[in-house]
C-alpha cells in the first residue's frame, strides 16, 4: 500500500528535506542488496542519531508503513531489501567509532562502521577484533550483528555472537532500550542482546553496538595445502580435526571456483594440478604457532596433500587472502546469476555435503562451484544460472530444495551464517517445527505488534 501524503510529509519531516531521496534511482539502489533481486523502497530516510529513528518508528507504527533498515547492503539473502514497498532507514550517518577502551577489553560503535575499519582502528593498539566475514571491506558492524556474520576466522574465535556484549535499539513502536552491559559477564533476565543478534533486522533498529574485543595474536602462519581433488581436500579437513589442532581458520576451495578466480585476477593461485586446496592460519604466540604449524602440515601430507607451502612473507600471505576474499566476485563474473546457498554441516560429515553437492550438479545438471569455512562445516554452495533461462532457474530451485532437505537430514542447518531473509523464507520450515515458528512469531509480535519491521523476512507473508 503507497504511503500516504501525510505520511510521507511527516516522515519527511523527521529528518529534514536534505535528508530524504525518493527519485527513482535511489529507490532502486537503495531497494537491492548482493542478492541482486531487489524491490524499490517508496521513500529512502537518511537519520542522523537515534531520535530520529525512534520518531521514523514511532510514525511507521502509527500509519502502519513497512520500515526496512539497511546496513552496507552486502547481505546475500535480501534482508535490505523493502519487499513491500514503505520506507528504508539508511545507517550511512552512523559511521563512528565511539570508544575503544584499552583496560576492558571493549570499543562501543555506531552500526555502520566497516567492520575492516574497527579491525585497522583496535590492531594499532594491540588489539583484535576477530569477526572477519570476508566482506569486512564493504560490510558493517550493525549489518555483522543483525546477520550474526561468520568468516574464516570463526573455527577459532566463534562468530560475532560471542563478541556483543550491549546494543542500545529503537523498537519498532518507537521507544529506545538498551540491552546488556559492558561487563563481560552479565545475566539478569533474558538475554535480550543474544536475542537481537542475528534477529535480521526484524526486531528492532541497533543504534549502538558494544563489542567484545581480544589481544591481538602477535604470530600467524598461513599455508596453503593442494589436493587432486575435493574429496581429498575434505579428507584433509578431517585429518586436522583428527589431529585435535584449532588453526584460526581452515577456508576450502573446489576446483571450480579456483579457475574462476585465477582467471578473475589474471595469475595462478595454486600449482598446476590442484583440483581443490585448503588455506589455514594458525596465529597466537610464536612458540604455539609454531608447534601447530608443524602438526597440520603433518596431518595435511598424511592425508595427501599433493604439496602444503607456508606463505613467506606477508605479501605472499595478502595474495593468498586476495584471492579468497574475490571468491564471490570472481564467480559472480563466471555466470550472469551465482544463487549462494551459505549451508553448514556438522564437520565430520563435509564429505556427505561435497557427495551431495557432486550428485546435485549430475542430477540437475548445473554447475555449482563451492567453497567456504570448511572448519565450521560452513560451505557456500553456488548453483550458476542464467535468470533469462525458465528451464535453468527451474532446476537451480529443485537442486536448492534437495540441498536444504539433505543438510537438515545431515542435522545441519539450511545457513550457518547469511540468515533467512527473502530468499531462504519459502524453506525455513524443512529446519524448523511448526511451533517453534509460531513461538517465533510470538516473540516478533511482542517486539512489533504491527508487523510493520523488515515484513516477509525470515518467513513469508
Ligand atoms: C563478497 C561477499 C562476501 C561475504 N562474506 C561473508 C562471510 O564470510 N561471512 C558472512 O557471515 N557473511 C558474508 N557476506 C554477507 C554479508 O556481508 C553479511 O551478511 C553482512 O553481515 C551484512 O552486513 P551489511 O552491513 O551489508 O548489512 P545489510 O545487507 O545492509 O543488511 C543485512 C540485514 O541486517 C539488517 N540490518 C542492517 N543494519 C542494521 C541495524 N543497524 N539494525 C538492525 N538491522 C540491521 C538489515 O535489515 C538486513 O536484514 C558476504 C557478502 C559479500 C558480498
Amino acid at each position: 500500500m503507497p504511503i500516504s501524503p501525510d505520511a510521507r510529509a511527516a516522515l519527511s519531516m523527521v529528518v529534514g528535506a536534505a535528508w530524504v531521496r525518493d527519485d527513482e534511482q535511489a529507490r532502486l539502489a537503495y531497494g537491492t542488496d548482493a542478492l541482486q533481486r531487489g524491490a524499490p523502497a517508496d521513500l529512502v530516510l537518511i537519520p542522523a542519531d537515534v531520535d530520529e529513528i525512534a520518531a521514523i518508528a514511532r510514525l511507521c507504527h502509527e500509519h502502519r508503513v513497512p520500515l526496512v533498515v539497511r546496513g552496507a547492503g552486502t547481505g546475500y539473502t535480501g534482508g535490505a531489501v523493502p519487499v513491500q514497498g514503505g520506507v528504508v532507514v539508511s545507517m550511512e550517518r552512523f559511521t563512528r567509532i565511539l570508544e575503544i577502551d584499552d583496560a576492558n577489553l571493549l570499543a562501543v560503535v555506531q552500526p555502520n562502521v566497516l567492520t575492516a575499519d574497527l579491525q585497522t582502528a583496535v590492531e594499532a593498539r594491540g588489539l583484535f577484533y576477530p569477526p572477519d566475514p570476508a566482506s569486512s571491506n564493504i560490510s558493517a558492524l550493525g549489518g555483522n550483528v543483525a546477520e550474526c556474520a561468520g568468516g574464516p576466522r570463526a573455527v577459532k574465535y566463534g562468530t560475532t555472537r560471542r563478541y556483543v556484549l550491549a546494543l542500545q535499539a529503537v523498537l519498532p513502536t518507537g521507544e529506545i532500550i538498551r540491552t546488556g552491559s559492558k561487563a563481560v559477564k552479565n545475566v539478569v533476565g533474558y538475554d535480550l542482546t543474544q536475542l537481537l543478534v542475528g534477529s535480521e533486522g526484524t526486531l528492532a533498529v541497533l543504534t549502538e553496538i558494544t563489542l567484545r574485543l581480544v589481544p591481538r595474536p602477535v604470530a600467524t602462519a598461513t599455508l596453503q595445502a593442494s589436493f587432486a581433488t575435493i574429496e581429498a581436500a575434505v579428507g584433509g579437513v578431517t585429518a586436522l580435526l583428527a589431529a585435535r589442532v584449532v588453526p584460526a581458520t581452515i577456508e576450502l576451495v573446489d576446483g571450480g571456483s579456483l579457475a574462476a578466480v585465477e582467471r578473475y585476477l589474471g595469475r595462478p593461485v595454486a600449482p598446476p594440478g590442484t583440483g581443490a586446496m585448503l588455506v589455514i592460519e594458525m596465529d597466537g604466540q610464536p612458540a604455539g604457532v609454531e608447534e601447530e604449524t608443524h602438526l597440520v602440515s603433518g596431518a595435511l601430507a598424511s592425508a595427501g596433500a599433493l604439496s602444503v607451502h607456508r606463505a613467506a612473507t606477508s605479501a605472499e600471505r595478502d595474495a593468498l587472502w586476495e584471492a579468497r576474499r574475490e571468491l564471490s566476485f570472481a564467480l559472480r563474473a563466471a555466470a550472469p546469476r551465482k544463487i549462494n546457498h551459505d549451508v553448514s554441516v556438522p564437520r565430520g560429515r563435509l564429505p556427505q555435503l561435497f557427495a551431495l553437492i557432486a550428485a546435485l550438479e549430475r542430477e540437475h545438471d548445473l554447475w555449482i562451484p563451492s567453497f567456504g569455512h570448511a572448519g565450521d562445516g560452513n560451505v557456500h554452495v553456488n548453483i550458476m544460472v542464467d535468470p533469462s533461462d525458465g528451464d535453468v532457474l527451474a532446476r537451480a530451485e529443485r537442486a536448492a530444495r534437495a540441498l536444504f532437505e539433505g543438510v537438515v537430514a545431515l542435522e545441519g542447518s539450511i545457513s550457518g551464517e547469511h540468515g533467512i531473509g527473502m530468499s531462504k523464507a519459502p524453506y525455513l520450515s524443512l529446519e524448523l517445527a511448526p511451533d517453534v515458528i509460531a513461538l517465533m512469531q510470538r516473540v516478533k509480535a511482542a517486539f512489533d505488534p504491527r508487523h510493520i519491521l523488515n515484513p516477509g523476512k525470515i518467513w513469508m507473508g
